[in-house]
């Protein structure tokens, strides 16, 4: 086995990419975000490709039950909630506005229905082949597909692509039913709203499917081990982001470790909680339902990992070098599966860039431009560093802020809550992160992603012109007060 592996390695540095005559050029396991946009992207490069889904829809943990359902329901609470307590005062007069939970639910399949099915459409379009199945690495150069009624095919390739995604986890003794105690999978599709909801996990799916069932009625509060919420944000944002997650009446209890979690035979659950900082609680909390969101594992069972000494890391992510290839030559990885953030749009870029590797040799993605987004209202969101990240790095830097109370657009949408936070080097001005609380943040983060893409400094955005009245004039001038002054405040 070493032996054909140093063969196969050997090849690859004299730039032989395809290593035998198997009948498909790449064969993709997983059709998430990651390996359905590898399929189409292989295929628009002329090569053979084969994508194996074993869920039966195509989409991934993205569409069938991440990014996609949860940001239909996100919409749905937020509608709701502005229909209830907003609109009234801007003349809009409803009157019996009730919560009607099932047709929520069947407009949220109907979203995920749609956008996996234009997948297995684009698939046609393009000629990728798709497997229905379980793929399993048997050789090099072979995928065994196991279909739902257990029958087996092998396919020939020349390459495999593992893109296999992630799994929910849980915390150690607390057994999810998706019923009582739930996965972010078992809180898309709750029958009814719990009255009181207990959330494990102050991360960006904690936060987002807690926003929701409290929009819709639940009490809930939210236990996070750290003292702080929000990982990976600028502390800063992660404070403000908190203050305004409490005005919504959402609780919160940091530095507070779960030490158990006991379904109760009269129904509900009891959570027990030590305090584990200073501004940690002890105690016992109760609540209908609990969300257990402390994170996600890559998915690699029954893959054929061990049998090809395919190697993992400590964290069971597949490893792979700059090129996303495993030790096995024949054998690269993207997405969740391997190490990085757990994000569609990472999965997507990775996916298209072992495909741009496996045809020419080239084939990138820029780590340092990868936007984060939390869909909550408001939204949050960020690219590049934190200042507590340059700080660390000894980095020198300035910071330009404007908060959207000053925004003429934030204003006149009565909208005004967050602000706009540049980081650029003291020396050049060249931008080194943004984040930004507000309205719309999900969507104006992309002009900070494309000019950090650019190499831009703080002055090119803020010498932009930007349409008026509009939410992005607030990163205007946040660019402005980082190399200058802003003019509106
Ligand atoms: C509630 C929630 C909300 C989220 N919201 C966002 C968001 O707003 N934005 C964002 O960027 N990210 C979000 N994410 C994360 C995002 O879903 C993932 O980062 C993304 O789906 C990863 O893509 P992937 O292709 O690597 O893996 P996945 O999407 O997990 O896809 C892997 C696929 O492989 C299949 N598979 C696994 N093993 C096999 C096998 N052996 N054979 C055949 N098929 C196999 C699985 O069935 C799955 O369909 C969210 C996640 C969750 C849970």
């Amino acid at each position: 086995m070493l032996k054909s592996i140093n063969k196969l390695n050997k090849l690859h540095r004299l730039g032989l990419r395809f290593y035998s005559t198997g009948e498909q050029d790449v064969v993709v396991i997983g059709g998430g975000p990651g390996g359905y946009v590898a399929g189409i992207k292989a295929a628009q490069l002329g090569m053979k490709v084969t994508v194996v889904e074993s869920r039966g829809a195509l989409g991934g943990t993205c569409l069938n039950v991440g990014c996609i359902p949860s940001k239909a329901l996100l919409n749905a609470s937020h509608l709701y909630e502005q229909a209830t307590e907003k609109m009234a005062g801007y003349g809009v007069k409803a009157t019996g506005v009730t919560l009607d939970l099932p047709t929520m639910l069947k407009y949220k399949e109907k979203t995920v229905v749609g956008l996996t099915s234009g997948i297995e459409l684009l698939f046609k379009k393009n000629k990728v082949e798709y497997a229905k199945g379980h793929g399993k690495i048997t050789s090099p150069n072979q995928v065994e597909v196991t279909a739902q009624d257990g029958t087996k095919k092998t396919i020939q390739t020349k390459n495999i692509v593992i893109a296999t995604g992630s799994e929910v986890t849980s915390l150690p003794g607390v057994t999810i039913d998706e019923e009582t105690i739930v996965s972010s999978t078992g809180a898309l599709s709750l029958k009814q709203v719990p009255k009181k909801m207990i959330v494990i996990g102050g991360g960006v799916i904690g936060l987002e499917l807690g926003s929701v069932w409290s929009r819709l009625g639940a009490e809930t509060t939210v236990v996070e081990f750290t003292p702080r919420i929000a990982a990976g944000a600028d502390g800063e944002v992660a404070k403000k982001f908190q203050k305004s997650l409490e005005k919504q009446h959402i609780k919160f209890h940091l530095e507070t470790k779960v030490t158990s979690v006991v379904k109760k035979p009269t129904g509900g659950v009891t959570v027990t909680v030590e305090a584990v900082g200073g501004s940690g609680f002890t105690g016992t909390l109760d609540a209908d339902v609990v969300l257990v969101s402390v994170g996600r594992r890559p998915n690699t069972t029954n893959l054929g990992l061990k049998e090809q000494n395919i190697q993992t890391d400590k964290q069971g992510r597949v490893e792979i070098n700059h090129n996303f290839q495993t030790n096995v030559p024949s054998v690269y990885a993207i997405g969740d599966v391997i190490k990085g953030p757990m994000l569609a749009h990472k999965a997507e870029e990775e996916g298209i860039a072992v495909m741009e590797y496996l045809k020419s040799g080239g084939g990138h993605v820029n780590y340092g431009a990868i936007p984060s987004v939390i869909y909550t209202h408001p939204e949050v969101a960020w690219v590049g560093k934190t200042e507590e990240e340059l700080t660390k790095e000894g980095t020198q830097f300035n910071v330009g802020k404007f908060p959207f109370i000053a925004n003429s657009r934030a204003k006149t949408n009565d909208d005004t809550e967050g602000f706009v936070k540049f980081l650029s080097a003291k020396d050049t001005d060249r931008i080194l992160g943004v984040h930004i609380m507000g309205a719309s943040a999900g969507e104006m983060i992309a002009e900070s992603v494309l000019a950090m893409e650019y190499g831009a400094s703080s002055e090119d955005i803020a010498r932009t012109c930007h349409a008026h009245p509009t939410l992005s004039e607030g990163v205007k001038e946040a660019a402005m007060a980082a190399y200058g002054k802003a003019i509106h405040i």
